[in-house]
């Protein structure tokens, strides 16, 4: 069988790599719009749910090499007021780690096992998509490269769309949807050097969206320089009417926002410097799209974000990428037809993704924060447990997880791993 993916992105290289080591009698080709590898991105994080997957694609190892394995999720208020503490991934006694990491390195471990396990042959860079077609003896898709210069067209049994939010091949099946989904909330995104703080591997995230804006930080690589420092990873979620296209590259400006944050110095972290000594800014709007009642058509179906693109909160823009890869290895192997594996897939998948599409625009990790800074009406306390138990908070924190699909029940050896492909 051939296999085309489209876009060599997080979803698209575990897709290659799960197919490779499933042993499937099948050749794969990976088209990818970008010419070269850059490292793009900041921050981005591997719960034990996905990390269960790159274990099983023996990646542990390369990843902890180049990431932060991550102990805790750690909730203040806007005053730096301690709500909350839960450990994670090892810490809290999952069998898979949790590693907090920059996306440019994970794309970088997921790129070069997939030259050194499938060939460099396989990934033909500098190759966008601009559409297909597809018949009863296989689907054919067009390509281009940055200049708009046409490139060969290739040929497969089937192919996979990997491309991500502004997927071209959504573009063709739904011509209508138009831009994603924009709710009003901005993000500005960097990388900072700065001196481990709390435990050195914390996910902590500052203040109520509804009423301050709201913080989050978390190192991404460690020992970065003779003096010990970090590199660590920051967002600025704010409410806010200005929509700019989405795009991941596109520079920000943290003085639009930093006026907001001067008096978040804490005794723990000083917000502020670290905003403002950031290596870079970046800016981007909060956007998903309603999830859609199909993705398989004929020889053609969808994975990753241009699936199911969701806010990118509690780590799931990439974890369910690499989910529906697992998922789709599966379906192929046990069906004899493909066609029938796509639509199985894409059935089992369609179902979970929508849950978390949905719930992280109305009830994301940070609603711990949103709720305690409600009751306190934003005020300082002096005790927690008069504002709310530790048991709401943790339940909580339990409905996201088991939406996510990342509670320690759903996460463990038993079952499909290590066995599955
Ligand atoms: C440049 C970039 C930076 C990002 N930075 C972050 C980040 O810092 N933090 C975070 O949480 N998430 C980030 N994301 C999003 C995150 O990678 C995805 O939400 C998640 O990994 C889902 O994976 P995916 O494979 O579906 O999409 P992506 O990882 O976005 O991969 C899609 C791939 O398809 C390629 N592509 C797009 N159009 C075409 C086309 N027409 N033909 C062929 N190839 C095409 C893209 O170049 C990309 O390599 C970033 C995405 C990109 C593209």
């Amino acid at each position: 069988m051939n296999i085309l993916i489209i876009g060599g992105g997080i979803g698209g290289l575990t897709l290659a790599l799960k197919l490779h080591a499933s042993g499937m009698e099948c050749s794969i080709r990976i088209c990818e719009a970008v010419a070269g590898a850059k490292p793009l991105g900041v921050g981005i994080n591997m719960l034990p749910h996905a990390m269960r997957e790159l274990c099983g694609l023996g990646l542990e190892p390369a990843l902890r090499a180049v990431g932060v394995e991550a102990k805790e999720f750690a909730y203040f208020t806007h005053h730096g007021q301690f709500i909350l503490s839960e450990p994670c991934g090892k810490s809290a006694g999952y069998d898979f780690p949790h590693f907090s990491i920059h996306r440019a390195d994970l794309h970088k471990v997921l790129f070069d096992a997939a030259v050194e396990r499938l060939g460099a042959g396989v990934i033909s860079m500098g190759h966008r998509c601009k559409g297909f077609e597809q018949d009863a003896n296989g689907v054919t898709a067009h390509f281009a490269d940055a200049s708009g210069k046409p490139l060969p067209s290739q040929k497969a049994d089937i192919a996979i769309a990997c491309d991500g939010l502004h997927s071209a091949v959504r573009k063709q099946l739904y011509p209508a949807e138009g831009a994603p989904v924009f709710h009003g909330i901005n993000m500005w995104r960097g990388v900072t050097r700065a001196k481990p703080f709390l435990t050195g591997a914390s996910i902590t995230r500052i203040g109520g969206l509804f009423m301050t804006g709201k913080l989050l930080f978390y190192p991404v690589r460690n020992n970065i320089d003779a003096d010990g420092n970090q590199l660590i990873n920051w967002v600025v979620e704010l409410y806010s009417d200005k929509y700019e296209p989405a795009d991941w590259t596109r520079p920000g400006d943290i003085n639009e926002v930093l006026s907001q944050f001067e008096n978040w110095r804490f005794d723990w972290l000083d917000a502020p410097a670290i905003l403002r000594n950031a290596e870079f800014t970046l800016k981007y709007p909060m956007v998903d799209r309603d999830p859609i009642a199909q993705w398989t058509f004929g020889r053609v179906t969808l994975l990753g974000d241009a699936a199911h693109p969701m806010y990118p909160r509690g780590g799931n823009g990439g974890a369910q990428s690499i989910l529906d890869a697992e998922a789709l290895t599966r379906h192929l192997l046990a069906s004899a037809d493909p066609l029938q594996a796509l639509q199985a897939y894409a059935a089992e998948r369609i179902p979970v993704t929508r849950e978390i599409v949905l719930q992280n625009r109305t009830a994301p990790p940070d609603l711990i924060i949103d709720t305690v800074e409600k009751k306190s009406k934003g005020q300082r306390f002096e005790k927690l447990e008069d504002v709310i138990s530790e048991d709401e908070l943790h339940a909580i924190s339990k409905n996201y997880q088991r939406v996510a699909g990342w509670d320690k029940e759903t996460v463990s050896t038993k079952g499909r791993w290590p066995n599955q492909p």
